[in-house]
């Protein structure tokens, strides 16, 4: 550190600083890349052997001065004595235009001088510019008293700011100066204590502070903190020893204050770290306290209130010797802990689990039974029969394992109704485990909680829910489980369904056996041909084929209506759904085996009708005076067509008695389109339909029931291929196959070829397709429909719409006996359709048809195709005219 006086040249090349002041004391690195100040630094520094001092000139922002940048400012040792002259004006800054009439420079009136401590020049890589980066120290100040310009930088002759020694000596003695140094002392020092405790560095600072001169300190300290350019310059205008002080006082406390509020916000920040941690330390020392009392804290309670639970589940005692393995490993474990909550869950579970818990049998009274299902339930006399029997059964042997029931039929035929009446009549609880859709063994099974996010299959969940371990459960769509790569899902449910496995059923989640055995099992299905043949050994088939329209219409008056009604509030004091309106309902608007579409409408009556109702009560309630803003909701939604789906208004409260209905609400046809849309399905669409040749109605069966099957067939110009379409199945592809090589073969005794329109034989391909593509259809019943629907095509001849057939067909021209007969001549009847060929062998199942429907009904039966040609057209068979068959 220099303490030797600087001579300060009445001249000095002056190199401007931008925006930056450098203050004596300080040290700075300036990269020179300005052709002006390359040169200056070329020729005052790098080429003189004696280096000399130049001037440091703030420059307010201007564009043409920039020289360089601050690359590193930092707190430099001090140098030189204080000048001759004392005083001086603020720094005001002086105007001179640059040479070449160039943007003027904002230069600063006062500057520092200074002596390079190092020079490193460069050479700019493709443009070969020669660049410099000098490191200056600051020495003491000066005031320029002109400036000009020598080449391309600028000269100022200076006159010094600093004090002499003598002068300083002298101005020592200020009694106020010494007060302002001691100040200005006790502020540095804090800041250096403060700084100490952050960093260890600061003892260099500490020995400055002793050595140098205070009015150099205050320059150094204040260069080393960030202050903005005007502060800069104020401090560097402060030739007056006091002023510089108090400046610099007041600069170092502002730094000392500002580090104390970092200071202090990361304390804050640190305090509540420390207070979580230091939460977590004593709730640890807690527990150790407690546990050493044998006192139990909040998780010890919820064991605790785990095992109380698991006590009285009444697990057998191997079982419950595994989950007390397994609620002291859940003790082991903190909550946080990754298996706690799945440990907890599964423990969970085999307290739910009804181990012993059973719903008391009563007393079985038959005749309740039956009067109870017959109150819920229309018709299905031999259905009801099958079931009381099965009761009785029971009642006489309680733990018989009689076979399970299998209700077969169509959906919304009471499949699921009748199972839970069984489960009225037992006095038992009932549950239903949906098997649509299920081809993963695990759903049956559970998975093992090896894997993440594991759970018990549906069954134990169902017994879960329903916590008790006798219910009645149904198992419905038992025919709707496939199985795939994931495993068979029927498999595990011959085990559930087996009375000598289910006692110890193993489910994969549970991992210990659980009886099985005291549940009744029922299980629904649409069709019996998916059900896998062992599950289909277990269990006792009772078919549902289905409802007559008349059935339909008094399963809706006496248990539909009134139910639906109860469901949205009303009575009939409200709404009036008559006979004649029902009828038109199932006619038009639904074509379905069972009623569910019926309700369903039904519903959407009762909801409109709930609208209007809710509104009049409204309406009432606003009073005289209040005319209600809104068009009756109703008429808005009548408005729109189509099938309204409302939502259900809860009528929580009972409208009797705020609201006086004096006339109910009747529905009749007018209301009907109106709320359900115009008719979906009336008689004429087989007539429409077969309008043109080489279309006839078949009659199929599939899972919904009964269906009519339109088959379409169309030749045109081709090599005599056959197409198919219409999601079909091998059997029907067959079929098709089969039916025009019967055609084909016959084409010579049918004498088709040479008069008709299209050559049978070859040069036209043939497409067949079965409407409603999305549905899949498989079956051999289509043979006589498809026969028919050829020869319709090329003879030009239309087919009877009034006619409906089915029938499998052998290659020499038999038709053989085809299944749900039953449910297919209600679905005839259900179109409409009054005329059905049927093989002659299926007569013995026309017992099942009921009677009225029967008797409306032409039913012809027939041994051979050409039988069925003979009644399938108008006049008999369009070819046989031509030929002798
Ligand atoms: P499934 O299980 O066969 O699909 P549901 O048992 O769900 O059909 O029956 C659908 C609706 O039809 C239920 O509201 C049911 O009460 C009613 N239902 C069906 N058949 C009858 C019937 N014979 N008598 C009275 N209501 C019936």
């Amino acid at each position: 550190m220099a303490d030797s006086p600087v001579e300060l040249p009445s001249r000095l090349a002056i190199l401007p600083f931008r925006n930056k002041v450098l203050l004596p004391g300080a040290i700075v690195r300036i990269r020179c890349t300005n052709p002006s100040s390359v040169k200056l630094v070329e020729q005052e520094l790098w080429q003189k052997e004696e280096k000399g001092l130049i001037g440091v000139l703030p420059v307010r922002d201007s564009e043409t001065a920039a020289v360089g940048s601050l690359l590193s400012p930092g707190v430099g040792s001090d140098s030189g004595e204080g000048g001759s002259k004392a005083g001086g004006s603020a720094g005001e800054s002086s105007k001179q235009d640059a040479k070449n009439g160039k943007e003027p420079i904002h230069w600063h009136s006062k500057g520092v001088a200074a002596r390079a401590l190092h020079l490193s020049r460069g050479v700019e890589k493709p443009s070969g510019r020669v660049t410099y980066s000098v490191v200056l120290e600051g020495l003491c100040r000066f005031s320029v008293q002109e400036l000009s310009a020598r080449g391309s930088y600028h000269v100022a002759r200076v006159s010094r700011l600093d004090m002499t020694k003598t002068e300083l000596e002298q101005a020592e003695q200020d009694p106020d100066l010494i007060a302002l140094s001691r100040q200005f002392k006790a502020t540095a020092m804090e800041l250096i204590s403060v700084l100490e405790q952050k960093q260890k560095t600061v003892g260099r600072t500490k020995v400055l502070l002793d050595t140098v001169p205070v009015y150099r300190l205050a320059d150094i300290f204040v260069a080393s903190f960030e202050i903005s350019f005007e502060e800069q310059l104020l401090m560097l205008d402060s030739v007056d020893l006091k002023v510089r002080l108090s400046k610099a006082t007041e600069l170092v406390d502002r730094h000392l204050q500002s580090i104390l509020v970092a200071e202090k916000i990361t304390q804050k920040v640190e305090g509540q770290l420390s207070k979580s941690q230091k939460e977590f330390l004593l709730r640890q020392q807690m527990r150790a306290i407690k546990e050493e009392l044998g006192d139990n804290d909040d998780d010890e309670d919820d064991a605790a209130a785990l095992e109380r639970k698991m006590q009285n589940a009444g697990m057998p005692a191997n079982i419950w010797k595994h989950a007390q393995r397994e609620l002291r490993r859940l003790r082991k474990m903190q909550p946080q802990q990754p298996g706690y909550s799945s440990s907890r869950a599964y423990l969970e579970l085999l307290a739910d689990l009804p181990w012993q818990k059973v719903s008391e049998e009563r007393e079985l009274d038959l005749r309740a039974a039956k009067e109870s299902l017959d109150r819920d339930h229309y018709g299905l006399t031999k259905v009801k029969q099958r079931i009381i029997e099965y009761l009785a059964v029971r009642k006489l042997k309680p733990d018989a394992r009689g076979p399970v029931l299998c209700f077969v039929g169509p959906p919304g035929v009471g499949k699921t109704s009748l199972a839970s009446s069984i489960a009225k009549a037992l006095n038992r609880k009932f549950i239903r485990i949906s098997l649509g859709g299920v081809k993963d063994e695990a759903d049956i099974r559970g998975h093992r909680r090896t894997y993440i996010g594991s759970m018990p299959g549906r069954l134990i969940d169902g017994l879960k829910r329903v916590s008790v371990s006798n219910p009645v459960m149904l198992l419905d769509e038992i025919d709707k489980t496939g199985s795939d790569v994931r495993g068979d899902p029927a498999s595990a449910l011959l085990e559930v369904l087996d009375p000598e496995q289910n006692k110890t059923f193993n489910d994969h989640y549970l991992n210990v056996p659980f009886d099985l055995s005291k549940v009744i099992f029922v299980a629904t299905a649409n069709r019996m041909q998916p059900i896998p043949p062992p599950l289909l050994d277990r269990m006792e088939v009772i078919e549902l084929p289905g409802y007559t329209p008349e059935e339909k219409l008094k399963i809706a008056m006496k248990h539909l209506v009134p139910r639906v009604l109860e469901q949205h509030g009303l009575s009939s004091a409200y709404l009036q759904i008559p006979e004649a309106t029902v009828k038109l309902i199932i006619e038009r608007y639904t074509r379905e085996a069972g009623v569910r579409n019926l309700e369903r409408n039904l519903a959407a009556l009762a909801r409109a009708a709930a609208v209007k109702v809710a509104e009049q009560v409204n309406t009432l309630r606003l009073g005289k005076e209040i005319q209600p803003i809104t068009t009756t909701l109703l008429d808005s939604r009548l408005a729109d067509g189509g099938e309204v789906e409302m939502e259900v208004i809860p009528m929580g409260h009972d409208i009797s008695n705020t609201y006086e209905n004096p006339s109910p609400l009747i529905v009749d046809e007018g209301m009907l389109e109106k709320v359900l849309g115009p008719p979906r399905f009336d008689d004429r669409e087989a007539a429409d339909r077969v309008a043109s040749p080489g279309v006839s109605v078949g009659l199929v069966w599939t899972s919904f029931g009964g269906e009519v099957q339109f088959v379409e067939a169309t030749a045109m110009v081709g090599k005599g291929d056959l197409h198919l379409t219409g999601q079909l199945g091998d059997v029907i592809k067959e079929s098709a196959q089969l039916a025009l090589t019967w055609v084909r073969a016959r084409a010579a005794d049918l004498n088709l070829s040479p008069t008709s329109d299209i050559n049978l034989l070859e040069s036209h391909d043939i497409h067949i397709h079965f409407p409603a593509g999305a549905v899949p259809k498989d079956g051999p019943s289509a043979g006589v429909t498809l026969v028919t629907s050829l020869v319709s095509l090329f003879s030009n001849r239309k087919v009877r719409a009034d006619t409906a057939m089915t029938g499998e067909m052998t290659l020499r021209g038999l038709v053989l006996p085809v299944g749900g007969v039953k449910d297919k001549v209600l679905a005839a009847h259900r179109y409409g359709i009054r005329r059905v060929i049927l093989p002659e062998r299926n007569l013995k199942d026309l017992t099942e048809v009921p009677s009225p429907i029967l008797s409306g009904m032409e039913i012809l039966l027939v041994k051979r195709i050409e039988e069925v040609l003979d009644h399938a057209f108008e006049g008999g068979c369009p070819l046989r005219s031509r030929s002798k068959l």
